[in-house]
């Protein structure tokens, strides 16, 4: 059998080991926040943005970021139906009803057009997913959210290093969510990152983010009202910022990665890959392929293929609306069909030239395998 090709892995040097030690030894008492601010310190510089907190998750982030907002029963927030869960639990866990949209066929990101025709008068955010790195079209977004009065989320967990226009995703909405999870390209474990340049919004999360206490309180034991409990550890932070001070290099990484694969396959007709638009930078989270309707091949095929090969390649996204949750039986063309063909490849910072050459050949034998 052949060596497993895993699909994500994170990046881990001496100096993540080397921060993480310190703070597990160290990071305590007066010190047990020295970490935590350094990370949200250096994660505002890399994106240029005002505010920044740190968080147990992505989630967990935009759960408060959504709660700020004051989203709640009755209201609705528009989301792509091509996305992973955590974008859309924390609308249902706030009472509120998510309104499932297409995306667009080359992006695979929200259609503005789908997205204009659901706003209502109880709309009350749309949250744009950056996704596999791929750029929403921010400029038409904040047009619409302009227009209606209606705040533009960037759910930014799979958009580090993606840039639109000159700035960082998740710098651009009201306010932007960033996930440290394992597989993302800076990871802590598990984490998150809450970011504005709204100084008002940043205030009432600071205040849930600590159990409701306001930072002026200066009663003990005294919160002001009921928050939550999503906060990043010392430890977790140390981790943070090896991985911030190594950023642009991880970043890079993943787009050399990506156009291996590129350049690798450049020369198939029929084959589809992340785009970069004009004015973006895409950082490249996850490079999916898509192959073309009239190829005739099918989810089920590429997985199979790539199970033989021993390369953990994983399905792009359901449609959330075809989720048990939700059975909504939408008429979302794209959402509903690219993920028929499409797989995610693998992307981690230490793949070697050998084992990308494998991802490629099995492209290429699935495609030349194919009728046409
Ligand atoms: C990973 C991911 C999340 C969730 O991040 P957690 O840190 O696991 O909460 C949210 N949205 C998108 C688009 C993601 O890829």
């Amino acid at each position: 059998m052949k060596s497993r090709i895993q699909y994500t892995r994170p990046s881990i040097t001496s100096l993540e080991v080397e921060y993480a030690t310190d703070a597990a030894a160290n990071g305590w008492g007066e010190k047990c926040y020295d970490y935590i601010h350094k990370f949200e310190n250096e994660f505002k510089s890399h994106l240029d943005v005002k505010h920044a907190i740190s968080t147990s998750s992505c989630t967990g982030a935009l759960h408060m970021g959504m709660a700020a907002l004051g989203i709640g029963a009755g209201d609705e927030v528009i989301l792509a139906d091509t996305n992973w869960i955590a974008t859309v639990s924390p609308i249902i866990h706030l009472g509120a009803t998510p309104i499932f949209v297409d995306i667009l066929p080359d992006t695979w990101c929200l259609d503005p057009s789908a997205v204009e025709k659901a706003v209502t008068k109880n709309t009350k955010a749309i949250v744009a997913v950056h996704l596999y790195g791929n750029l929403c079209d921010m400029n038409e977004l904040l047009d619409i959210g302009n227009k209606y009065g209606i705040p533009v989320i960037e759910d930014s967990a799979e958009g580090i290093g993606s840039i639109y226009h000159e700035k960082r995703v998740g710098s651009i909405g009201t306010f932007g969510a960033f996930s440290f999870h394992g597989t993302k390209t800076i990871t802590t474990g598990e984490g998150g990152m809450f970011v504005t340049n709204d100084d008002e919004l940043y205030n009432r999360v600071l205040t849930l983010s600590n159990h409701g206490r306001s930072k002026n309180q200066i009663k003990q034991f005294w919160p002001d009202t009921i928050g939550f409990k999503y906060k990043m550890s010392n430890v977790q932070a140390a981790m943070g910022c090896a991985q911030i001070e190594r950023v642009e290099e991880l970043i890079k990484r993943k787009r050399e990665i990506f156009n291996f694969y590129k350049n690798s396959l450049n020369d198939l007709p029929g084959i589809q890959l992340n785009p970069e638009k004009e004015n973006t930078t895409n950082g490249y989270w996850m490079p999916n392929v898509v192959f073309d309707l009239t190829l005739g091949v099918n989810r089920e095929q590429i997985q199979q293929a790539f199970f033989q090969e021993n390369i953990d390649a994983r399905v792009f996204f359901w449609p959330l609306s075809s989720l048990p949750t939700f059975s909504l039986n939408l008429n979302t063309k794209y959402s509903h069909d690219i993920p028929t063909r499409a797989i995610n490849l693998p992307s981690y910072h230490d793949i070697t030239e050998p084992e990308l050459e494998r991802v490629i050949s099995v492209i290429r034998n699935l495609r030349l395998n194919c009728n046409e």
